[in-house]
């Protein structure tokens, strides 16, 4: 048995797919774990486990100093932090649900005003890495409450504070989600491209993740150039991508497939060549996402 009389007794509130693996990371680093779920069934597994399931909301903020929420959206959030009433005083809240920065700062405001301690969060991992050396987790809200919890939040994944303001650690979280959908956007058109010429998908990895290895040490580069506002370049110009852009809807065509996922990008491209860009490197393209034309 482990020894339970040092660890901080920790609530899990949302066990979906995500939230079980929170909890039973908990468990396993030997936190006394109070768990509740909408759907009550989903607690029986973690119960069996050694978690206490709460049988109402206000029972599973009460049961712990430290309180992690986990669900859809901050919608359902915001109503299961108002069903826990007047539990939520002197409570750290650590809300690792996806949301924007305004919903994050609003819900902070919240709870700061109930007198409990808010933590906002970002997952950068799916359930399966939770507790693994390749978790990490983004928080942001005070710097010496996240203190007072790191030890025990470094069980979830590497623990990297952002600062005071809550809306931090979402769009942090969203930004590196956007770099992560456009490489898997990138890579689901490119083994459509490949699979309509019966190319087997997996084969085809063994050259794609090497490219996508070589092309992710260019953005330092193109990093650097964002943050100069200096978009020359002697590696390619919007010129010469506007006319390979070109190649990639013809080929699309011609391989009956859709060029949906790269016509956004062309338009950017074509965005910037129109308004005098050419010569830039692909970096301009950030500028351009900065000054929507709509706006
Ligand atoms: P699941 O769909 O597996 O679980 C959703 C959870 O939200 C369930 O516990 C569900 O309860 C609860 N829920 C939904 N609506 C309400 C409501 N109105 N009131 C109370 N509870 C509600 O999602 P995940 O666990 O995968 O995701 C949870 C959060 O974690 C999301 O914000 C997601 O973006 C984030 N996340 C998920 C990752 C992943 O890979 N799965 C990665 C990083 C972040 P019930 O069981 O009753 O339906």
């Amino acid at each position: 048995m482990k020894d339970n009389q040092n660890k901080q007794p920790v609530t899990v509130i949302g066990l979906g797919m995500m939230g079980s693996a929170l909890a039973q990371t908990f468990l396993k680093g030997g936190h006394p774990t109070t768990v509740w779920n909408r759907t009550a069934g989903k607690a029986d597994a973690l119960a069996r486990l050694g978690a206490d399931a709460a049988g109402t909301v206000a029972e599973a903020v009460a049961a712990s100093p430290l309180v992690v929420i986990c669900v859809l959206d901050y919608e359902a959030v915001n109503a299961i932090l108002e069903e826990a009433g007047d539990h939520l005083e002197g409570r750290v809240i650590v809300n690792l649900t996806n949301g924007t920065p305004a919903q994050a700062r609003q819900t902070a405001a919240w709870a700061t005003g109930r007198r409990a301690e808010y933590l906002d969060g970002g997952i950068m991992a799916v359930p399966q890495m939770i507790g693994t050396s390749g978790a990490f987790v983004l928080y942001s809200g005070s710097l010496r409450t996240f203190q007072e919890c790191q030890p025990t939040l470094e069980l979830l994944g590497a623990a990297k504070y952002l600062g005071d303001d809550p809306g931090l650690a979402p769009l942090y979280d969203l930004a590196l989600l956007s770099a992560m959908y456009g490489m898997f956007g990138g890579f689901l058109h490119a083994v459509a491209m490949v699979r309509s010429q019966q190319i087997q998908a997996e084969a085809f990895t063994s050259l794609a993740i090497p490219w996508l290895h070589a092309m992710s040490a260019s953005l330092p580069r193109m990093a650097q150039a964002v943050d100069a506002g200096d978009h020359r370049t002697n590696v390619s110009s919007l010129y010469i991508n506007q006319a390979g852009f070109e190649n990639f809807i013809g080929t699309c065509q011609e391989l009956g497939i859709s060029a949906e996922l790269m016509m956004p990008i062309r338009d950017l491209i074509n965005r910037g060549v129109a308004e005098g860009y050419g010569a830039d490197g692909l970096s301009r393209l950030a500028e351009l996402i900065r000054k929507p034309i709509s706006v």
